[in-house]
């Protein structure tokens, strides 16, 4: 009895003290693993924990995060760079890198403070009068446009900076013909429009016909040194939520263009949800 008694104790803690050491070795095991596998442990501390919350506010496939994440860890130091050169232009002039989409609009009353005109004698060609962009999208337009002339193409302002008010007819006269499910794949309801920030370019045709046409070859391989970006690129339209547009560029900075282009699939909806998804 007393024997049996002390055996049942000697099982009893022996086998609690198998049970705490494989859990000791367990979340030891684990423990190192996560700081050896750790991807973005690579990047500078003051930055490291921004990152890692701004790529977890994304909204993307497995795979796309798994490949902004390799791309920032092998060239930790080229991105530190550019994001802190992103850092400080939404700091300076934040309306060039806030997010505008379906889930985030614009206040109605928003017009930007530095609209200025398209009219007069430029490197670029205008579709009609009366055209406006911000003093610093203009800037850039016209150090693009000299650049594109310089090699024989001459690009084509078709529309620019959009009022609350005329996106809003815009978006009702497409319900209209369309319908509701049709206009919000091609128009965006008011205040959900890029082209209320003043920083938006559509060239050309405004149709799909753009594509082919040497303007859009040149803008696809060009824009980005420029700080422009193609804010809905084909076969994307789930992540932006809207169809393809080959005509429509907007004005994010050098910068921010090269972030986009080296570290975010040259996806400008992950570069912007990411900028805004990082803790303040
Ligand atoms: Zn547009």
């Amino acid at each position: 009895m007393a024997e049996s008694w002390y055996g049942s104790i000697m099982r009893a803690s022996s086998r609690f003290a198998t049970i705490a050491f494989v859990l000791f070795a367990f979340f030891a095991a684990t423990s190192c693993s996560a700081d050896k596998k750790d991807p973005l442990a690579t990047l500078p501390e003051d930055i490291q924990s921004r990152v890692k919350s701004g790529i977890a506010a994304l909204r993307l496939s497995d795979a796309d995060r798994a490949s902004i994440v390799e791309g920032i860890s092998k060239n930790a130091a080229a991105f530190a760079v550019l994001f802190r050169e992103a850092l400080d232009v939404m700091k300076n002039d934040p309306y060039l890198l806030r997010r505008v989409d379906k889930t985030a609009a614009l206040p109605s009353n928003y017009v930007p403070a530095d609209l200025v005109s398209l009219d007069g004698k430029y490197p670029f060609a205008t579709s009609k009068k009366n055209m406006q962009l911000r003093a610093p999208a203009k800037d850039a337009l016209i150090r693009m446009a000299e650049a594109a002339r310089a090699e024989g193409i001459t690009l084509v302002v078709s529309s620019t900076y959009r009022s609350y008010a005329y996106q809003k007819s815009v978006f009702e006269r497409n319900v209209k013909e369309m319908g509701k499910a049709e206009a919000e794949r091609v128009s965006a309801p008011p205040g959900m429009s890029q082209h209320q920030l003043g920083t938006v370019i559509d060239f050309g045709s405004i149709t799909d016909e753009f594509a082919a046409t040497a303007q859009s070859r040149w803008l696809s391989s060009n824009a980005g040194k420029f700080g422009f970006s193609l804010s809905f690129p084909k076969g994307m339209e789930p992540v932006p939520g809207y169809k393809w547009e080959s005509w429509h560029y907007r004005y994010i900075s050098q910068p921010a263009a090269e972030l986009q282009n080296r570290f975010f699939l040259g996806t400008q909806q992950y570069l912007i949800e990411f900028l805004s998804g990082l803790p303040r």
